[in-house]
């Protein structure tokens, strides 16, 4: 089977599906929700009740980066009928907020406890090359803009430093009867994910938005990855 990225570019499109960059992440040892396509309300169900419940459906569309905008994501279906009927309802909720997307599906993955959240990403500067980013998410990235930044390829004491850096660094520690977070575990997959943007180049941008961080290990339940323009990938 050709890998996410070579379909993308025979099909002459830089964005891949969170079902796609979640495969490609997983293939690279990195944690990610496991999150299966399905074309139809039952085939929805169908693979909900292998997965188990409860369950989460995102929406699936070659046009839509930011599922949630549009109505895309649903959390929290306990049974087999919920999902049909979550898959429905999201089709015509997209149909609505954005009537011109191609829809490939729905994803179906398992709904992961929650966790603090923490967002990784990569981007590509173009004098230093692919960077990645770290920092806490939700407020603490769109408003405070705590975030930290370094070089890739990382070094497992670059990790550490950019995570302990962020002004937000003490939520990670546990703060007021809060559990920690697994900060061995977040270095783990800095380095993990600078390692697969090494070895990608074709990636120009790697959100993986939000990572929930646990007392023990982590895991993205949210991937997108954003292939170079094909012209940049043939200069490279
Ligand atoms: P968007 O494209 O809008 O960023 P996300 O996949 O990030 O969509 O989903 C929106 C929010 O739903 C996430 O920030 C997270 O809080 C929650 N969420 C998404 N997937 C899961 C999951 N598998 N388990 C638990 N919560 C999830
Ligand atoms: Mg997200």
């Amino acid at each position: 089977m050709p890998d996410a990225i070579a379909t993308a570019r025979a099909e002459g499109r830089t964005l891949l599906s969170e079902v796609e960059s979640k495969q490609l992440l997983r293939a690279a040892g990195i944690p990610v929700t496991d999150a299966r396509l399905a074309t139809s309300a039952s085939e929805a169900a169908t693979i909900a009740t292998e997965i188990g419940f409860p369950v989460v459906l995102k929406i699936i569309s070659k046009d839509i980066a930011h599922k949630s905008d549009v109505g895309g994501v649903a959390l929290g279906l306990e049974t087999a009928s919920a999902v049909r009927r979550g898959y429905v309802e999201m089709l015509a909720r997209v149909a609505a907020a954005a009537p011109k997307a191609r829809i490939d599906g729905v994803s179906v993955q398992q709904q992961a406890a929650p966790g603090t959240e923490v967002i990784v990403g990569a981007t590509t500067d173009p004098q230093f090359g692919p960077v990645i980013m770290f920092g806490l998410g939700g407020v603490f990235v769109e408003v405070l803009k705590d975030v930290a930044f370094r070089i890739v390829p990382l070094q497992r004491r670059d990790a550490r430093q950019m995570i302990r850096e962020i002004s937000g660094f003490p939520i990670l520690q546990g703060v007021r009867g809060q559990p920690g977070a697994d900060i061995a575990a977040l270095e783990k997959l800095v380095v993990d994910v600078s390692k697969f943007v090494w070895k990608h180049r074709e990636i120009a941008e790697l959100d993986l938005n939000p990572v929930f961080a646990y007392p023990d290990g982590a895991i993205a339940v949210d991937a997108r990855i954003v292939l170079s323009a094909p012209t940049e990938a043939r200069k490279a």
